[in-house]
C-alpha cells in the first residue's frame, strides 16, 4: 500500500478536490517544506485536517523501532519498522557546515560483499520511493529541531541503489524538486552495476557518484566484491568514464582497508593507476568490524600510510572520518534485518 511519500502532486491533490484548489498545495507544502504532520496542518480547516489525519494513503510508511545517538548527539541512528515487518535504518550526521542523511535503499542486499554487515544478512525486498524519502523527512524534522537543515543526502545505507533503479531514482528527483536538496549534494554508492551507471550518464540531473571499489584487480576484486564477476573492473572503469563525460562531476571510489587483504604497496600502486585515469577521489574507510568477517581493519597508522601512498602517486584521497562505530551506525555496519529476525525469534 502506498503512504505519504509515494503520492505524487496529482495524487495528494486528489484527496481535496472538494476543496478549494490551492488546498492540494498547502498539504503538499505541508508534507514537504514544513515538515509537518497532516493533523498539525492548522492553516487547514479542522474538519479536514481531521480528515487528512485519518486518511490512509497519507499514513507514514515508517514507525520507529529504535533511536540511538552518539554522547555528542551528532550522529543518530534509528531502525524503522515497515508495515510488512521489514526494517530498515537511517543515520544523520551533522559536520560542521553541513549535515548528511544516510538513506537505505532495501531491506537487506542481494550483492553479498563478505565484509559487510547488511550483505551477510540478506536480501528482503526493495523500498518504494516513499519509504525512501520519508528516511530524509524524518531526519530533517529532527535536524530542524535542533537548528539544522539537512544539506545532503548520500544512498549509502542497507541496500543496493542502483539493484532498484526506478525506485531510487525516483527518490532523488523528489528530493531535488520538492524538497529543494541541489543535484550536487545528493550522491548515490553503488558496488558496481554498469548498465545502472549508463543509465544514470543520461538522466537529467547530475548527482555525484561514488563507487564502491575495495580492489584494483578482478582477483581480488572477485573474492571481495562477487558481482566484479558479472562486470568486471575494465567494464566498470569505461562505464565511469562514460557518467564523467556525460556530467562532469568527480566520481569517488571506497575503498574500506582491510588488513593485509588491499593494504599492500601493490594495491595502493594498482588504485592509483585507475583513480588518476579518471580523475577519481579515493575515500578510504578504515574497515569497520562486522559479525561475519573475521579480518581486521588496517590500523590507522597504516591507513595513513596507505593515503599517503596515494597521495604520492598523484592521488586525491582522503580518511572517512569514521562515524557511528560505538552505536553500530558506521559504513558496513547496518544490519537491522538480521537484530529484528532475532528479536522476533525471542
Ligand atoms: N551497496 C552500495 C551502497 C552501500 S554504501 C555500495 O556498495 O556502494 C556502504 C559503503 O560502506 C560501501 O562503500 C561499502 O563497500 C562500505 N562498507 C561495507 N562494509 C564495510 C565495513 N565493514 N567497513 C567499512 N566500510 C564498509
Amino acid at each position: 500500500m502506498p503512504s505519504r511519500y509515494d503520492l505524487s502532486v496529482d495524487e495528494v491533490a486528489s484527496l481535496v478536490a472538494d476543496q478549494p484548489a490551492y488546498r492540494g498545495r498547502q498539504l503538499w507544502d505541508g508534507l514537504y517544506r514544513r515538515l509537518l504532520e497532516p493533523a498539525d496542518l492548522t492553516d487547514l480547516p479542522a474538519a479536514l485536517r481531521s480528515r487528512l489525519a485519518a486518511e490512509p494513503s497519507l499514513r507514514p510508511a515508517l514507525s520507529l523501532a529504535s533511536e540511538v545517538a552518539t554522547s555528542d548527539g551528532d550522529t543518530v541512528k534509528w531502525l524503522w519498522r515497515l508495515d510488512d515487518g521489514a526494517a530498515i535504518e537511517t543515520v544523520l550526521m551533522h559536520y560542521p557546515g553541513r549535515t548528511t542523511v544516510c538513506v537505505s535503499t532495501q531491506a537487506g542486499c542481494a550483492m553479498a560483499c563478505g565484509f559487510c554487515a547488511t550483505g551477510q544478512a540478506g536480501f528482503e525486498r526493495h523500498l518504494t520511493s516513499g519509504e525512501i524519502v520519508e528516511q530524509v523527512m524524518r531526519a530533517a524534522r529532527r535536524a530542524h529541531e535542533t537548528g539544522r537543515r539537512v544539506s545532503n543526502v548520500v544512498f549509502m545505507g542497507m541496500g543496493e541503489p542502483l539493484a532498484s533503479y526506478e525506485r531510487v531514482w525516483a527518490a532523488v528527483e523528489r528530493l531535488h524538486d520538492d524538497v529543494g536538496i541541489s543535484a550536487r549534494h545528493l550522491t548515490l554508492s553503488t558496488v558496481g552495476l554498469v548498465p545502472g551507471i549508463n543509465r544514470l550518464a543520461g538522466e537529467r540531473l547530475p548527482v555525484n557518484l561514488a563507487v564502491s571499489l575495495h580492489a584494483a584487480n578482478d582477483t581480488l576484486r572477485n573474492e571481495l566484491v562477487p558481482i566484479n564477476k558479472r562486470w568486471p573492473i575494465d567494464h566498470l572503469m569505461s562505464a565511469c568514464r562514460s557518467y564523467l563525460d556525460a556530467k562532469g562531476r568527480r566520481l569517488s571510489f571506497e575503498w574500506a582497508l582491510i588488513d593485509g587483504v588491499n593494504d599492500r604497496t601493490s594495491d595502493a600502486a594498482e588504485l592509483a593507476t585507475l583513480a588518476r585515469e579518471l580523475g577519481a577521489h579515493v575515500n578510504l574507510i578504515p574497515l569497520n568490524p562486522t559479525p561475519g568477517y573475521p579480518t581486521r581493519g588496517t590500523s590507522p597508522a597504516g591507513v595513513r600510510r596507505f593515503r599517503d601512498q596515494l597521495v604520492a602517486l598523484g592521488v586525491n584521497a582522503t580518511i572517512r572520518r569514521n562515524r557511528g562505530t560505538g552505536i553500530d551506525a558506521a559504513c558496513g555496519q547496518l544490519r537491522a534485518g538480521h537484530d529484528v529476525r532475532l528479536a522476533r525469534a525471542r
